[in-house]
């Protein structure tokens, strides 16, 4: 399972009365408020001592994976920072808002996921990546503070990805245990129209190579075809004739060609002679929040809420209890 599950990793349709009244509350923030028509106060500056004050006395233990100290970051100075890792630079309010809400689910959902060597969450892509927080981040963090996104009452695991490419995708379709997370659903998102397609070329020897990593062993890969796709389209697996095993999943097949170069499993694929033609949409396993999509809906003026609503039309938005 992909470790940037948050967000790095989300039904029921949010009730809209509820919603109304958790946004709300927020009206009055300083930074920005994300109820339409509500007066935006001045931009004043977020102080950490404000981000804690507003944490509730949450605290997470960061560390990283090679040793070191282990530092106790009030929770929402450190979903500051991470958004400041993780989101990219100019995002619009809205999208920082919804990766805010995201990010503190994930925070608040794996604590103790490295219990073992004695802090919360790390440092690096396996949990979540941080840096020195913005203006922009803290005002995000302020406006959305203690906000996470639930299932049956409970925060849930949220999963989100680069770039869905125009639809996200059934977390029980990617990996074999996302059948504990049935609220992550695949849903059209409309906004990836005129993405460009990305394109990846490899020889039938460069592929086998690459997945007898991974296990399946022959002197030589006769073939590379696709059995069977999902319910977005995306390639579930593929058939190596020639190879023992003979199938892998879609997923596998990234891992072994490289996550970075096999962008996404929304590929076509063309042969001619040994050489074979990969042409795809959309960067990551495209579960959960889709970052990219995110960031143009908040940029033509959605709110989190509606954002939110979107990619995790099972989860609802909940404080978390004081
Ligand atoms: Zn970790
Ligand atoms: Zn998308």
């Amino acid at each position: 399972m992909p470790a940037r599950t948050v967000f790095q990793a989300v039904l029921v349709a949010l009730a809209s009365v509820l919603m109304a009244s958790v946004w709300a509350d927020q009206a009055s923030v300083p930074g920005g408020a994300p109820v339409p028509g509500a007066q935006t106060a001045a931009l004043e500056p977020v102080a950490d001592a404000a981000l804690e004050a507003a944490g509730n006395g949450r605290t997470v233990r960061v560390g990283s994976l090679g040793g070191g100290s282990v530092s106790v970051l009030p929770l929402e100075v450190y979903v500051a920072r991470v958004l400041a890792g993780e989101a990219a630079p100019n995002t619009a309010d809205g999208a920082l808002q919804a990766l805010a809400i995201a990010a503190r689910t994930f925070t608040i959902v794996n604590a103790g996921r490295h219990d073992r060597d004695g802090f919360d969450i790390c440092d690096t892509t396996h949990c979540q990546v941080f840096r020195a927080a913005t203006a922009a981040t803290r005002r995000a963090v302020l406006v959305s503070a203690g906000l996470v996104l639930t299932y049956n009452g409970t925060p849930a695991e949220v999963f989100y990805s680069a770039s869905c490419g125009g639809r996200t995708e059934r977390a029980s379709e990617v990996w074999a245990a996302g059948g504990r997370f049935p609220y992550l659903l695949g849903v059209d998102d409309e906004v990836h129209e005129g993405d460009p397609v990305w394109r990846l070329e490899r020889s039938l020897d460069e592929v086998r190579d690459a997945v007898a990593r991974l296990g399946p062993r022959g002197t030589r890969l006769e073939d590379l075809r696709i059995d069977s796709r999902s319910g977005s389209g995306r390639v579930s697996r593929v058939s190596l004739p020639g190879l023992s095993p003979d199938t892998l999943t879609g997923d596998q097949l990234r891992s072994a060609l490289g996550f970075a170069e096999l962008r996404s499993t929304a590929f076509t694929m063309e042969r001619t002679g040994d050489r074979m033609r990969f042409e795809g949409r959309g960067y990551g396993h495209g579960v959960g929040l889709c970052v990219v999509g995110a960031g143009r809906r908040a940029a033509r003026g959605e709110t989190a809420e509606a954002i939110l609503r979107h990619y995790f039309p099972a989860l609802e938005t909940r404080r978390l209890d004081p």
